[in-house]
């Protein structure tokens, strides 16, 4: 059976270049990157050409760029290492959960917390949040694009509101570092996390971009490593993965968007082509990533019809699927319950060819036909 995966917003095969390299180095730099023979000396500096190579993509310095084990343990580092009891957060109802449950903690110690849930379009106004700000404000944290949307935030006007106001912007870009160019230069964001598995690189291992003069308190104990913010001895082939995996993302990126729009473009019209009832969510959105209801139909079922077939989608994101409710993400972007429910994420990205889009919209179409006219236009 042939098997095609459009989950690229979950994450993504690791690119063989990488996979390479990460062999090389698991076999032949094994030093431990703090001892100081020349075994050690050889992982440093494998640590820090990624270091430099992910500073040079992101046009930021290499001091601002901290190792991770995750995204996810670069917004709990971020965000618990920054906001004070008493102060307050401005945030979004649409938070990835190492954002949100880390925020939601804080509240629980004291802190005050403004969530704003999106527009329709799935981006949140840089003015409410604006309105929000208080004497008390510390943190703005907002994320560059949605996991289930695929919708952009405009980060540019908010990082300009959370200037003017002298609060410190943390961005979640998960979704989009990668797959969209970031200028650190010109945006000027104060931190943003990153995790290698969206950008065909190794799962376990992600990076925190730390703003120069940007003071985070330790919340990880240990021998010191990435200015004490991430102890632990480090992931060094992960690492060195990642800096391949993002120059090589980023080297071709303009190429890249232009080649997943295509794709996106020869789906939907492949699905007019087979006259199927769709609603396709967000207008202005991640190249590839499509969050479409099928009016009528239950998405789950869908799910499982597609994966039957060998076509791997998701309802919903990775870390909410195996839920049959609809998702509350699309419910704040003012989505109505049946059509949530009638939604599948589908991510298209650089592994995919026009033959496999046509062969995902042709199983899809015999799956509508089975369940019954009213997926039909
Ligand atoms: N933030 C967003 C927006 C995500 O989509 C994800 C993963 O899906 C994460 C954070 C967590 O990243 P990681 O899987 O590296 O922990």
């Amino acid at each position: 059976m042939k098997k095609i995966y459009c989950d690229i917003s979950a994450t993504t095969p690791v690119n063989e270049k990488v996979i390479d390299l990460m062999a090389s180095i698991h076999k032949n730099t094994f030093g431990n990157p703090s001892s100081v023979h020349k075994y050690g000396q050889e992982s440093h500096v494998v640590i820090e050409k990624a270091r430099i190579d992910i500073a040079r993509t992101l046009n930021c310095h290499q001091e601002e760029i901290i190792f991770t084990a995750s995204g996810t343990e670069a917004n709990n580092i971020a965000l618990e290492g920054l906001v004070k009891s008493n102060s307050h957060i401005i945030s979004t109802t649409y938070e990835h959960p190492s954002v949100m449950n880390v925020i939601k903690n804080l509240e629980k110690k004291g802190t005050k917390l403004t969530l704003l849930k999106p527009n329709k379009d799935g981006k949140i106004d840089p003015k409410k949040i604006e309105k929000e700000i208080s004497k008390n404000t510390q943190l703005i944290t907002v994320m560059f694009a949605n996991n289930e949307l695929g919708s952009i935030n405009n980060i540019e006007k908010i990082s300009e509101v959370a200037q003017k106001h002298k609060i410190i912007l943390h961005v979640d870009a998960v979704q989009c570092v990668g797959k969209l160019p970031i200028d650190l230069d010109k945006i000027k964001i104060d931190m943003m996390s990153l995790s290698a598995h969206k950008f065909y690189g190794p799962k376990g291992v992600g990076a925190l971009f730390i703003r120069k003069g940007i003071n985070l308190k330790t919340i990880l104990n240990g021998g010191g490593q990435e200015l004490n913010l991430r102890p632990g001895t480090e992931n060094i082939s992960g690492i060195a993965g990642m800096g391949l995996a993002l120059s090589m993302a980023c080297n071709n990126i303009i190429e890249n968007m232009s080649y997943v729009k295509k794709l996106e473009q020869l789906f939907i019209k492949q699905l007019d082509k087979y006259k199927i009832n769709y609603i396709l969510h967000i207008k202005d959105r991640l190249p590839g990533v499509l969050a479409i209801g099928f009016p009528g139909i239950d998405g789950q079922s869908l799910l499982i019809s597609l994966d039957l077939k060998g076509i791997a989608v998701s309802f919903g994101s990775a870390c909410s699927s195996g839920t049959t409710k609809a998702s509350q993400i699309l419910l704040d972007a003012g989505i109505n319950e049946d059509l949530a429910k009638s939604t599948l994420r589908i991510s298209f990205g650089k592994i995919h060819t026009e033959d496999d889009v046509k062969y995902v919209v042709e199983q899809l179409s015999i799956i509508l036909k089975r369940f019954g006219k009213k997926s039909y236009a």
